[in-house]
């Protein structure tokens, strides 16, 4: 058998990049994750790397700021994987990665790059909205420097991810589903696709040694979980056993009501309308050239949106 890559993340505190370690290990890949000096005494972040330790992971100090220790920790492995953030209410850094591809191009050894995109295919939003296009824009360009520098890439389409938009029930600013009111967005007819994180970082390990996504994108599509909001609103009065008082917010309001926003906040409402508005994620076909997950992977029991949202009760 084919030895499993040796994988490096990046990004492995964050919100996405704890499950990709978990998913590494989990799949039998020797792990190496990124110890940035930088996080100090963030004491939660060093438990977190310390239990990455304890189970198995190695950890690599590097830094952004130190061009060389990012190329000696990347000479250490097969895959790197960055999940670096990317969520304006959080932090963006999406175009740091262009020093990374510079110590990848620099060490030439890597065999798959994963830049951190997890989310809508900021390929096909050319014609994204302003503000919250810079997230598109900015993934793109490091595309386009992964692509120039002839490093072999995947690029994960991971939809939405559960935890926003099935905790609030799509509505933005909210995470937690109320018992009593949902505002739907337009009509709420429109089609979007909800993946459990920790199904993601599976996904997404199942891709790095798999020459069926070398240099493809690989779309997230479990085809129980491509829902429109009214749908998702079922499933949560089904599971509390009550209806929900139902308003709607009609396009022109909701883009109206924007501009009372900070900037960070006016970027996330923009990918919801893109989402829930425009219906993005689900009105194409894969079509060639591309790799949907869930068709690749059978064998993995994805959670459904039932599933996921039992955990609300
Ligand atoms: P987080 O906000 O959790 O941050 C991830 C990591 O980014 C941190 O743990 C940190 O790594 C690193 N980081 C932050 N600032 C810096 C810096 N200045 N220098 C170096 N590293 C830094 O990220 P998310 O998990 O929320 O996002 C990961 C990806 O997923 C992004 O591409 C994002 O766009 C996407 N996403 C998609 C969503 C969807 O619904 N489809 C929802 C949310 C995110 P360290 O461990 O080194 O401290």
């Amino acid at each position: 058998m084919a030895m499993k890559s040796k994988v490096l993340i990046i990004g492995g505190t964050g919100y996405l990049g704890k499950r990709l370690v978990k998913a590494s290990l989990g799949q039998g890949h020797q792990t190496y994750v990124l110890h940035r000096p930088e996080i100090g005494v963030d004491i939660e972040k060093v438990q977190m790397l310390l239990s990455f330790k304890q189970q198995g992971a190695h950890l690599v100090s590097g830094s952004f700021s130190d061009q060389q220790s990012l190329v000696n920790a990347v000479k250490l492995v097969d895959v790197v994987i960055c999940a670096i953030s990317g969520v304006h209410i959080r932090s963006h850094q999406i175009l740091l990665q262009l020093k990374l591809v510079d110590a990848i191009k620099e060490a030439g050894n890597v065999k798959r790059f994963l830049p951190s995109e997890f989310g809508t295919d900021p390929a096909r939003m050319e014609n994204a909205m302003e503000p919250g296009r810079v997230t598109f824009d900015d993934k793109m360009v490091v595309r386009r420097a992964i692509e120039e520098a002839g490093i072999p890439f995947t690029y994960v389409s991971a939809n939405c991810f559960a935890g926003y938009f099935l905790g609030g029930l799509c509505q933005p600013g909210f995470i937690l589903p109320s018992k009593d009111h949902v505002s739907l967005l337009g009509d709420g007819n429109q089609k979007a696709i909800y993946v459990d994180e920790d199904d993601i970082a599976t996904y997404t390990i199942k891709t790095i040694d798999d020459p069926r996504t070398l240099n493809k994108t690989v779309y997230i599509r479990p085809p129980k979980n491509i829902l429109s909001q009214r749908e998702v609103v079922q499933i949560w009065e089904k599971l509390i056993g009550k209806e929900l008082h139902k308003s709607s917010i009609p396009a022109h309001e909701f883009l109206a009501s924007m501009k009372d926003q900070n900037y960070a906040e006016q970027v996330g409402l923009t990918h919801y309308y893109h989402v829930c508005y425009e219906g993005c994620l689900a009105n194409f076909e894969i079509g060639e050239g591309a790799e949907e997950a869930s068709k690749l992977y059978p064998e993995v029991k994805y959670t459904s949106v039932e599933d996921y949202m039992k955990r609300y009760l």
